[in-house]
């Protein structure tokens, strides 16, 4: 497990950085002369000492990697980018691949990695130019290939693994709801799974929206039971050797979701030794 210790100043971006300078910068050093995929969209590769974190969230569909990752990003002051939401963004846009892109993402298939790394890069560019340093990624990379090409522009400092039972995420993804106006993520799903084998049960109680959203839900098309399990198939063979692949570089933080976000957020932030940096922003808020 990627080692994170506990934070004694107020910083706790200076000290993310600290503790991962070392071997990120032999990352770095290693990588400088490879070709870059990401073609004109190349993004800078910096030093660790002079940006912010750069993590990545897998789980499979329905884990909560946008919820918890959304949640860090505004915790540590990065961005979160989902390329869930980069594909989505360019079906609605209606441009020239928004067709082709539609067929793929409703029968739960990968877009090709050519595809998603351009949406990416364009992205992270974007960013740049804005001044933005360091992301959270959520949903990339999901296979190998895709994390050898990410390794090939920029180092990933940690790894959040995120992991529930099969049957609470097929639950989860058929209740979940996005507000078409405002985006923000819901869901109407009353999760109790009992515990068995050895395993606790888990609880997770519904997370409505507020009366101003409640008319304006929508279940995204890809959310269907047989869309669903689809995901799922394509996750366990193409994204979960990613686990083996980081646990080997030291870098795959396991978590596993004792619940819905009142018993896991605090949970999270303990494991990432983040705990007394949140109490420091509530105080300060
Ligand atoms: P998500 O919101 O992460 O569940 O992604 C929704 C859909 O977008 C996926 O089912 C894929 O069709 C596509 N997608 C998102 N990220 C990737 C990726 N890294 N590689 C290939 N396809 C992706």
């Amino acid at each position: 497990m990627a080692a994170i210790t506990r934070f004694s100043k107020p910083s706790v971006i200076s000290h993310v950085r600290r503790c991962l300078y070392s071997s990120s910068a032999v990352a770095a050093e290693s990588n400088q002369h490879a070709p870059s995929p990401f073609g004109d969209y190349t993004i800078t590769r910096r030093n660790p000492s002079e940006r912010n974190v750069q993590w990545v969230f897998l789980g499979s569909p329905g884990v909560g990697k946008g919820t918890y990752a959304s949640r860090l990003s505004n915790l540590l002051g990065v961005p979160h980018i989902a390329t869930g939401d980069l594909v989505r963004e360019e079906l609605a846009s209606s441009g020239p691949i928004a067709k082709q892109l539609t067929e793929i993402v409703n029968q739960g298939k990968l877009v090709s990695d050519e595809i998603i790394i351009r949406l990416l890069s364009k992205r992270l560019k974007a960013g740049e130019a804005k001044g933005e340093s360091g992301f959270i990624l959520d949903g990339f990379p999901r296979t190998i290939n895709q994390a050898e090409i990410l390794k090939g522009v920029t180092d990933i400092d940690l790894v959040v693994n995120l992991r529930l039972p099969e049957s609470v995420l097929i639950e989860k993804c058929l209740g979940r709801r996005i507000c078409g106006q405002c985006g923000k993520n819901f869901n109407v799903a009353s999760i109790n799974v009992k515990g068995q084998n050895g395993c606790p049960g888990i609880s997770m109680a519904p997370l409505l929206p507020p009366s101003s959203c409640m008319s304006k839900l929508v279940t995204r098309s890809d959310d269907t039971e047989e869309v669903v399990k689809e995901r799922l198939r394509i996750y366990n063979d193409k994204s979960q050797p990613l686990e083996d692949y980081y646990r080997n570089q030291g870098k795959l933080m396991e978590f596993n979701l004792p619940g819905g976000i009142p018993e896991s957020w605090p949970k999270l932030l303990e494991a990432l030794n983040l705990d007394e940096f949140d109490e420091r922003q509530s105080v300060a808020a």
